[in-house]
């Protein structure tokens, strides 16, 4: 193992307390039926798979801390294992429309020689212009990344915050690149830049990015405006002893007029309900899972490492649908929204 594995390599294990995990989910989804009136849940995958069927629904994915290549895990001394390429087969066998992601595109240092094999290798097809070695291209753009940690680990000695030169030149994306918008039937998705090392237009919410963001929402005419990017405002997620949560991410998304957020950087799947208002955190693309505090934080419904998945959110005008899948199949979550009054 090298310092780069040591250091940040989340590790890839099934975490002990699986059983207590997955009995407090179950309290959690009980608990979420008992006490949210506007809202309607479902666990059953039956329900998901009726629901997806409306001929006139957008189907897309979000996928978060995926980009973690066997030739990638080769070059730091890992065992060359593909659970992205698990999680990438669970997202393309639902065809979606696009791909949203929640950042660290890019292990471990958003490097140049690695980030064809982390990110084109399995999602190729929905990139445009794709121009490395893993075959065709899309036609038109459907992979809109947000920007992670290690996606700017780029510069002299992989350090936090000096370089994205590589994704900037892998992607061509709308606005500046880095935080953007586009609409896709009843959606519009706002993806941020997080990185507080990193960000030239600030990061919080009194930033020019933020000001960006308040005005888009806005201007915006969807029924559906998601806001994604990295760092979770709220998260049960914890690296040795530390919280992954990044609280100069609170900024009044709901004021704002956002429906939901959806962010990443710990490796699990959790659902908080801040005041009615969906947080998601989504970053069990492909890297691995991290461990939860023992006490969940404050407005959690659903959380879960046991396994890697993604989500999948169903639309139209009247209804949005999140689900988060395993690559075994199993859905972990069924969250629900009516269009705003
Ligand atoms: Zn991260």
């Amino acid at each position: 193992m090298t310092r780069f594995a040591s250091r940040w390599s989340y590790r890839f294990k099934r975490p002990v307390k699986a059983r207590v995990l997955s009995r407090q989910r179950l309290v959690g989804l009980l608990l979420a039926l008992a006490c949210a009136p506007i809202v309607s849940q479902q666990t059953s995958s039956s329900a998901a798979t009726a629901f997806a069927m409306q001929s006139s629904s957008t189907v897309f994915a979000i996928i978060g801390d995926f980009g973690h290549s066997p030739q990638a895990r080769r070059k730091y001394g890992e065992w060359a294992i593909d659970p992205t390429g698990d999680v990438a087969r669970l997202v393309k066998s639902w065809e979606p429309e696009f791909i949203v992601t929640t950042g660290d595109n890019n292990y471990y240092c958003g490097e140049a020689d690695l980030i064809d094999d982390n990110i084109g290798q399995y999602y190729h097809a929905f990139i445009s212009p794709y121009l490395g070695k893993y075959g065709r291209g899309a036609t038109e753009n459907r992979f809109f990344p947000s920007m992670g940690n290690h996606d700017w680990y780029a510069g002299v000695g992989c350090q936090p915050g000096s370089s994205a030169a590589p994704y900037v030149s892998y992607f061509s994306l709308p606005g500046n690149g880095r935080y953007y918008h586009f609409v896709r039937g009843a959606v519009h998705i706002f993806v941020l830049s997080s990185d507080l090392d990193s960000e030239p237009d600030g990061v919080t919410e009194s930033s020019i990015q933020a000001m960006w963001l308040q005005s888009a929402l806005a201007s915006s005419q969807s029924p559906w405006k998601l806001v994604v990017f990295h760092h979770p405002p709220y998260s049960s997620g914890i690296w040795d002893v530390e919280s992954l949560a990044a609280a100069w991410m609170r900024w009044p998304f709901q004021a704002w007029g956002a429906s939901a957020v959806v962010a990443g950087h710990a490796h699990s799947y959790e659902r908080i309900m801040i005041a009615g208002f969906p947080y998601f955190v989504n970053g069990a693309g492909g890297h691995g899972t991290t461990a939860f505090d023992i006490t969940p934080v404050a407005g959690t419904v659903v959380r879960y490492n046991n396994d890697l998945g993604a989500m999948r959110v169903i639309a139209d005008q009247a209804t949005i649908a999140f689900e988060f899948i395993t690559r075994s199949g199993e859905l972990i979550d069924f969250y629900k929204l009516p269009a705003s009054p």
